[in-house]
């Protein structure tokens, strides 16, 4: 392999969705000469949706896969090292200037910079069929998907905050929004649940669970069970949005580095930087409101950047050992 093990790095990303292959690319242009380890999922989450359709700058949209090349074909026009590993371990220094290691498996490398945009993996129901329909009916983003079911039925699964903000979006364009909550209650906002209870399109169904996907290419019905009444029914539906949370890939840094109670990273509210110093966090890992694209690739530039003024700030930069 490439990699040089003595050498003390500027700049290690890992992960490799927007924000990751954002941020190599602003390094390499600031001369940081980036190295990216890809992790399990080459080019992140946007690798399992066929249509990318909100990314500024293509005006008919984009496959997920074919965006996530681009990337990496950018990346490579800068001379970005890329590396298909998966980062199993780190060893932080709290000290200003200090050494990071990285390590995957029993190898590792240095560096005085990290980048981390592990990014985060939606929660799945579990049913068959589902990870089949995802981006053919299924989805966990309204923003990026309700605009195909404009005047259609759709259904959103999820009783917190998200279920709630997803239904309420999309009640503005859809013909009728079924909310299905598991428990009894919602786990959301009073605000929210006021929100909700004063729009006479979406039917809030309580005690609620899908108990089957149907559908031959595309997500067609749903079959829903209702634990009070306990009975089946079936809803046609065109969209599902599976609104149940998502999972931050952040368990190398638990305990290492400053997480919030649901495992995010937490970085400072001006820019990208962490607890510790060198350390940058960018794209949906650190970022409990907004999870898009767009937003990853910003925050990667931000982390690019941010790196690039530390490196200074301890007259690293450039600097090779
Ligand atoms: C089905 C679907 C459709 C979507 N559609 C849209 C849309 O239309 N528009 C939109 O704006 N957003 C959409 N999103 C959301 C969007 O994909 C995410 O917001 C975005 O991908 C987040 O980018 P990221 O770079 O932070 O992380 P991710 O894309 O999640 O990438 C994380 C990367 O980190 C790597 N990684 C994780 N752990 C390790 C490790 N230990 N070592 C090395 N690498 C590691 C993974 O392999 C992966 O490459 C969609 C998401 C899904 C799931």
């Amino acid at each position: 392999m490439f990699l040089e093990y003595k050498k003390v790095h500027n700049c290690i990303i890992i992960g490799s969705g927007p924000a990751g292959y954002s941020a190599s690319i602003y390094a390499a242009r600031s001369e940081l000469n980036p190295i990216i380890f890809t992790g399990d999922q080459p080019g992140g989450q946007l690798t399992t949706t066929t249509s990318l359709d909100n990314f500024l700058g293509f005006p008919n949209g984009i496959n997920g896969v074919d965006f996530m090349e681009n990337c990496k074909k950018q990346a490579k026009r800068f001379n970005v090292k890329i590396v298909e590993k998966t980062i199993t371990k780190v060893t932080l220094s709290y000290k200003k200037g200090g050494i990071h290691y990285i390590f995957f498996g029993e190898k590792y490398i240095k560096s005085r910079g990290l980048i981390i945009a592990t990014g985060s993996t939606p929660n799945f129901l579990g049913l068959k069929k589902e990870k089949k329909f995802v981006g053919l009916g299924i989805s966990f983003c309204s923003i990026c998907d309700g605009f195909f079911h404009k005047n259609k039925v759709v259904a959103v699964v999820g009783g917190g905050d998200t279920a709630l903000e997803e239904a309420n979006y999309l009640s503005k364009i859809c013909k009728k929004v079924f909310l299905l909550v598991r428990k009894n209650y919602f786990k959301a906002s009073k605000i929210l649940q006021n929100i909700i209870n004063k729009k006479n399109n979406i039917c809030v169904l309580f005690n609620t669970s899908i108990v089957e996907i149907i559908g031959k290419d595309f997500l067609e019905e749903i079959k829903i069970y209702n634990k009070q009444k306990q009975n089946y029914k079936t809803i046609s539906i065109s969209g599902l949005f599976i609104a149940i949370g998502h999972i931050p890939n952040t368990k190398i840094f638990s305990g290492k580095i400053n997480l919030d109670k649901n495992g995010f990273i937490l970085v400072d509210t001006r820019d990208t930087s962490t607890n510790i110093p060198g350390v940058f966090a960018a794209g949906d890992v650190q970022d409990i409101n907004y999870k898009q694209a767009i937003t990853s690739a910003g925050t990667g530039c931000m982390a690019a950047i941010d790196l690039d003024k530390y490196l200074y700030s301890i007259n690293k930069k450039k600097l090779n050992e």
